[in-house]
């Protein structure tokens, strides 16, 4: 329960660090913004206004411009996932890396729903340090099988999603194959056979797909609620009627259904590999 509850606090404060990256990192198409000012006139905002947890009351001095409070969401989400990965795992050093994986696809998804980019100064060093971090503890541990493992689904599950991109790229994007690459490395880590590598890809690219069409219901319902400033995407303004594209044909984000779904498998692989998990 302790270990619980310290992971949900390093995940509020980590969640602030993970909310400010996200709106830094710069995409292809430029993006990224200093939370220091504000983003209408560019003015210094205080330092109380960059907090996650500051007010309605916090708005811009020079232009009266509404700071957006999206940040605490990533903060509550963060906590959240963290005392989850904690409860499933527990106090093992394999709890590290899972961790690291949900920070990383943290920070993704945010950028992914508010500027639809999977930034590649975010994606590759994420991978880079997963490389890394699962290659050190292969070292450590004297076990370089499940590293491998995880080196060859993070191919596979890249070439996976290579074919679902190159027939229909406005509905898979390039980015998101990159995302597979990262998610592969972590779920071919996570078996103790390679069927069961395969079976985790395998099963994390259907629960994606799954997700990805409740994400897009998410996002067309919402458009209807609260209009067309729902999730929008900066690179198709909505039509000047303001009519509403078929609910089911409502393009949004792909990345965080695809990263939530193989997190959800790796913490779920003890059942489904039947105990060939690294963390049983
Ligand atoms: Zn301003």
């Amino acid at each position: 329960m302790i270990f619980i509850l310290a992971c949900a606090g390093i995940g509020l404060l980590l969640g602030s660090v993970l909310a400010l990256i996200a709106e830094l990192v710069p995409d292809r198409s430029g993006g990224g913004h200093n939370p220091t000012t504000c983003r209408q006139c560019n003015a210094g905002v205080s330092f109380i206004a960059t907090l996650p947890f500051r007010t309605e009351a916090s708005r811009c001095r020079a232009c009266n411009h509404q700071i957006p409070a999206a940040r605490l969401p990533i903060v509550i989400a963060t906590g959240a996932v963290f005392a989850a990965v904690a409860n499933v795992i527990g106090p093992r050093w394999q709890v590290l890396p899972v961790l690291f994986l949900s920070a990383a696809i943290i920070t993704l998804s945010a950028v992914d729903l508010a500027r639809y980019r999977l930034p590649d100064k975010l994606l590759f060093p994420s991978l880079g340090v997963g490389v890394v971090m699962l290659g050190a503890f292969a070292l450590a541990t004297g076990s370089t099988d499940n590293f491998i493992r995880g080196l060859v689904a993070m191919a596979a599950y890249g070439l996976l999603l290579l074919i679902p991109n190159l027939i229909m790229p406005a509905g898979l994007a390039f980015g998101d194959v990159k995302l597979a690459l990262l998610l592969g490395l972590f779920l071919g880590w996570t078996a103790e056979t390679a069927i069961g590598a395969a079976r985790l890809v395998i099963f994390a690219f259907l629960l994606g797909m799954l997700f990805g069409i409740f994400t897009g219901l998410f996002v067309g319902i919402g458009r209807r609620i609260f209009g067309h400033g729902f999730v929008p995407d900066p690179d198709f303004p909505p039509p000047e009627d303001g009519s509403f594209e078929p609910l089911l044909r409502t393009a949004a984000p792909f990345g965080p259904a695809l990263a939530f779904a193989a997190l959800a498998l790796i913490l779920l692989s003890t059942r489904i590999l039947e105990g060939a998990s690294i963390l049983a």
